[in-house]
C-alpha cells in the first residue's frame, strides 16, 4: 500500500471519569467528521486506566451525549470491530506483551525504586533547582539480579530506556514540526508497580494496533507526544499523523472550564438546544471554512471540514454566538420536523393530552396547513385523530412563524393552547378587560363567535370586525382584550387564526371567563 492508501482510521479516546465536556465534544467532533468526509472509520476507545476516577455513569454519559449529538462510530465498545476490546481495562495482556518485549529487547527495563527513593530524589532535585527526573538508579542492574528481585516478588515498574544523547522529531499537521532534545525526557514509567500501564504507554500501543492513522486529539497533549513518538519506534509501529487541536478558552481567556458556566453537553440537551447547532458550534472552535461563513449544515462541515483549516490559535466560547447559532438553526428547521421537536417538548412537559398520540411515519398533509389552504370549515381543530391532532400543532407552530425563536421557549409560548392555566399578565388584563368596557365587550363577543357555524379564520374575522364597526370602535379595541383573555398576554400571532386553532369552546369558555372574572 503506498502511503495514500492506507486507510484513515481516527479515534475518540474519552477517560470515563466526568461528563462530555465542550472540549471532549469538540475534539470527537473533528475526528468524525474528519472519518466521515474521508470515508474512514471512527473509533471509540475508552481509556479507564485510572481505576478509581473511572466510573459506569461516565462511560453512560459520554456514550448518551455523543448520541445526541449524532456522533456515530464505527468501532467500539458497544458494537465491536477488528480490533478489540474497546476498553483498556481489557487489554492488559497486550500492554504486557508489548512492555516484554522492549525488555527483552533492552529498551526498557523493570525498576525497584520505593517511592519513598523517588520522593527524596524529588526533594533533592528541587532543592538543588534541578530539572524533576527519574536518575536512572536501576537502568543497569545486572539480569541476574533482576530475576531475583523479581521472584522475590519485590514492588516493580517498567521503564522507558530514553536514548542518551539525540533528540526526537514529529510533524503536527496543525503545529508544524517540533524537536526535543532527549535530554528533556526521563526513564517515564510504561507498567506501573498496580500492573497498570500508563496513559503514554497505553494509548501508543492502541493506537497502532487499532491502526490508528491520524491522532486529532486536545493541544494538552502535545507534551506527551515525543515520549509517544520514541515508543513507536521502539516498538517497530508506524507512526500516525497527529493533529493536537487548539485550546479553548472561556471569556477571560483562560482554560474553558466548570467556572465559566456551562461546559457539560449535558447541560445543552437538557435545554434543549439542537444537536446540529451544538455541532455547528462546535465546528468553528479551531476550525474555518473561509472565515467568514458561520452556519453549516451536518453535510456541509463534512463536505467542508479540513485538518489545514484548523487554526494554532487558541479558540474562545462564546455563548452569544452559540445562543445565535442555535437560533438560526431552529429558524431553518422545516415545519414538519419543527413540529415534532416542539410535540416531544410539550409532551415531555405534561402539556398534551394522554391521547396525543402520532404516528410520524405517516405523510403530513401539509395542504391543511395555514398559508395554503383554509381550515376544513365546519370541523373543530379540539381532538380528533392524532393526525388532526398532530395538524393543529403544526399550525400552531406555522402561525408561530419566527416568533418562536428558541425550541425551549415553546412551552411558555404556545402553552395556552393546551392548557387552560396559563400565566396571565395582571397589567394588560386591568388595562385591556377590566378597563375600557372590555368584559362586557369579550361577553358579546362570546356570543357573537359562539353562534358561527363555520368556525373558519375568514368568518371569525368578518364576526371580530363587524361586531366592532356595531360597537363604533376600532376593530384593535376589541382585540386587544380578547387577546389578554385568550393567551395571557399582549402579544400573540394573528388573533383569528389563534381563535380558530383555540377552536370554538375554548375560545368561548375564555372569553366569558375573563368577562366573569373582571365583573362585566
Ligand atoms: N484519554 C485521554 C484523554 O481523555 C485521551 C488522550 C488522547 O487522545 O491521546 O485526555
Amino acid at each position: 500500500m503506498t502511503e495514500q492508501q492506507v486507510q484513515i482510521r481516527v479515534r475518540f479516546a474519552p477517560s470515563p471519569t466526568g461528563h462530555l465536556h465542550v472540549g471532549g465534544a469538540r475534539t470527537a467532533l473533528y475526528n468524525w467528521l474528519y472519518a466521515r468526509k474521508t470515508g474512514g472509520v471512527f473509533v471509540l476507545r475508552i481509556e479507564d486506566t485510572d481505576a478509581q476516577r473511572s466510573t459506569a455513569e461516565s462511560y453512560e454519559g459520554i456514550v448518551r451525549g455523543m448520541r445526541w449529538l449524532g456522533l456515530d462510530w464505527d468501532e467500539g465498545p458497544d458494537c465491536g470491530g477488528e480490533y478489540g476490546p474497546y476498553v483498556q481495562s481489557a487489554r492488559g495482556v497486550l500492554y504486557h506483551s508489548d512492555a516484554g518485549r522492549l525488555v527483552d529487547e533492552g529498551k526498557a527495563y523493570y525498576c525497584f525504586c520505593t517511592a519513598h527513593r523517588l520522593e527524596a530524589l524529588k526533594f533533592e532535585q528541587r532543592e538543588s533547582r534541578d530539572q524533576i527526573r527519574y536518575d536512572g538508579h536501576c537502568r543497569d542492574l545486572d539480569t541476574d539480579e533482576v530475576a531475583r528481585r523479581l521472584a522475590a516478588g519485590e514492588p516493580h515498574v517498567i521503564r522507558f530506556r530514553m536514548p542518551e544523547g539525540g533528540e526526537v522529531r514529529f510533524d503536527d499537521v496543525v503545529r508544524g514540526e517540533f524537536t526535543i532534545a532527549n535530554e528533556e525526557l526521563d526513564d517515564f514509567v510504561l507498567i506501573k508497580s498496580d500492573g497498570l500501564p500508563t496513559y503514554n504507554f497505553a494509548v501508543v500501543v492502541d493506537d497502532a494496533r487499532m491502526r490508528i492513522s491520524h491522532v486529532i486529539r486536545g493541544d494538552d497533549h502535545l507534551s506527551n507526544t515525543p515520549r509517544q513518538v520514541h515508543l513507536y519506534a521502539a516498538l517497530g509501529y508506524p507512526l500516525p499523523k497527529f493533529a493536537h487541536l487548539p485550546m479553548i478558552l472561556g471569556g477571560d481567556r483562560t482554560r474553558l472550564s466548570k467556572r465559566h458556566g456551562a461546559v457539560s453537553v449535558d447541560f445543552y440537551r437538557e435545554n434543549h438546544y439542537l444537536p446540529d447547532a451544538m455541532v455547528n458550534y462546535l465546528a468553528l472552535l479551531g476550525w474555518s471554512f473561509d472565515d467568514r461563513q458561520e452556519l453549516f449544515s451536518r453535510p456541509a462541515l463534512i463536505e467542508k471540514f479540513s485538518l489545514k483549516r484548523v487554526s494554532k490559535n487558541p479558540a474562545m466560547f462564546d455563548n452569544d454566538k452559540m445562543e445565535y447559532i442555535n437560533a438560526e438553526h431552529f429558524k431553518r428547521l422545516d415545519l414538519l420536523r419543527k413540529t415534532q421537536l416542539v410535540h416531544e417538548l410539550l409532551r415531555e412537559q405534561g402539556y398534551l393530552p394522554g391521547d396525543f398520540e402520532v404516528d410520524f411515519t405517516r405523510p403530513v398533509d401539509l395542504k391543511l396547513v395555514p398559508g395554503t389552504q383554509p381550515v376544513a370549515a365546519g370541523e373543530s381543530q379540539e381532538g380528533g385523530t392524532p393526525s388532526k391532532q398532530f395538524h393543529r400543532l403544526a399550525m400552531i407552530v406555522q402561525i408561530m412563524g419566527n416568533r418562536l425563536k428558541l425550541l425551549r421557549d415553546a412551552p411558555s409560548q404556545i402553552g395556552y393552547f393546551f392548557k387552560d392555566e396559563f400565566p396571565v399578565d395582571r397589567d394588560a388584563f386591568e388595562r385591556h378587560v377590566r378597563g375600557a368596557g372590555g368584559a362586557r365587550r369579550l361577553a358579546r363577543l362570546a356570543d357573537a363567535l359562539e353562534g358561527l357555524r363555520y368556525f373558519e379564520r375568514g368568518a371569525v374575522e368578518e364576526t371580530v370586525r363587524a361586531f366592532a364597526d356595531e360597537l363604533g370602535i376600532e376593530a384593535g379595541e376589541l382585540i386587544h382584550p380578547c387577546r389578554v383573555a385568550l393567551t395571557g398576554g399582549t402579544v400573540s400571532p394573528d388573533i383569528f387564526w389563534v381563535i380558530v386553532l383555540l377552536g370554538k369552546a375554548k375560545t368561548v369558555e375564555r372569553l366569558r371567563g375573563a368577562s366573569a372574572r373582571a365583573g362585566g
